[in-house]
């Protein structure tokens, strides 16, 4: 079981920002309004996720730490129909395996909180304790058990450039929760959570960026589009402002890169790549999250028609600023 869990930490928990990532999604998954992340030494030492959602009964705090004893797959076909950003149940027992975690939390149904401290997957608290409602988790010496692992890691800055590169855009996905981004002690973001993309967009990007983006809708039988666009005038250097987000989950996509930069084929300089925003909405089943265990990685079913869709669209959001 010790022995699992190290294996499977190994590919859930690559780095802080890993840990990061999989928090917060639990947080979102729980219904949270206000998440607040705290970092301190680029996650190494500590990693502090916030929430004020549903919480974690008192009874099953434990459980959540044991390898799939939550999982919500029921069978191999519902991997083709998950809606919750979590689903293998294999987040907290990874970190739990390889870091000191502390998690306090308290549930909506019951109104009890529970102290429980899980280090390197050895349980050492499972107590009363008095917290409001939601769910507080705290990572503390990342890899201390593994230091062929901890080797790995990078600068303390490049450690926290990944984590605030993922908290901007999980804030971009959910505009409607209020996110705080703190490393030691200075604030990296902060949204208000009122549900404007737009505003969430301002505060990554600034006003000015935020102000010169064009709407993106699109409409289809299968998918709907809605996004946000730079003017091909107003660009980067680097790929790394494109956010696409499916179903409520940031995803990585080839296949829908490659329509952006067609749509913008011919318009931008050379070296030079636009802000995105684009939120896509799909039956479930038309996409496969379950190719990496980062759940980064989608396989979407019908690639060509999709991308035709999407690089449609944005050509029509940018054809329309032209005259
Ligand atoms: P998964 O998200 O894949 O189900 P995790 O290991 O990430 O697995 O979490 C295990 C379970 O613990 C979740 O299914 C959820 O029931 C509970 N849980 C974890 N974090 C939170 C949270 N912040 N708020 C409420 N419940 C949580
Ligand atoms: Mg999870």
């Amino acid at each position: 079981e010790q022995l699992a869990n190290q294996i499977a930490a190994g590919e859930v928990v690559e780095r802080p920002s890993s840990v990061v990532k999989e928090l917060v999604e639990n947080a979102i998954d729980a219904g949270s309004s206000t998440i607040d992340v705290v970092i301190e030494e680029g996650g190494l030492t500590l990693i502090r996720v916030t929430d004020n959602g549903q919480g974690i009964d008192a009874e099953d705090i434990g459980t959540a730490f044991f390898r799939h004893a939550t999982s919500k797959i029921a069978s191999s076909k519902d991997l083709f129909r998950i809606a919750s950003l979590g689903f293998r149940g294999e987040a907290l027992p990874s970190i739990a395996a390889v870091a000191r975690v502390e998690c306090v939390s308290s549930s909506e149904t019951t109104g009890l909180g529970r102290r429980y401290v899980i280090e390197g997957g050895v349980v050492k608290k499972d107590e009363e304790a008095n917290a409001p409602q939601g769910t507080d988790v705290s990572v503390r010496d990342l890899f201390f058990n593994t230091p062929a692992r901890l080797k790995y890691m990078k600068t303390i800055q490049t450690e926290i450039g990944h984590i605030a590169d993922y908290v901007n855009r999980l804030a971009l996905a959910h505009p409607g929760i209020a996110f705080t981004l703190r490393h030691n002690n200075s604030q990296l973001l902060r949204t208000i959570g009122n549900g404007d993309r737009v505003q969430a967009f301002a505060a990554i990007y600034g006003t000015s960026a935020a102000k010169a983006m064009l709407p993106v809708e699109g409409e289809h039988p299968d998918y709907d589009l809605s996004g946000y666009i730079s003017k091909p005038e107003q660009t980067r250097a680097n790929r790394n402002g494109i956010t696409v987000v499916v179903n409520g989950r940031y995803i990585r996509s080839f296949v829908i890169n490659q329509a952006i930069m067609q749509a913008y084929h011919t318009l931008l300089p050379i070296n030079r790549y636009p802000l995105v925003v684009l939120e896509l909405g799909m039956h479930p089943s038309l996409l496969d999250v379950n190719v990496h265990p980062s759940k980064m990685e989608v396989r979407f079913s019908k690639e060509a028609e999709l991308r035709e869709f999407v690089e449609q669209s944005l050509a029509k959001a940018l054809g329309k600023q032209r005259h």
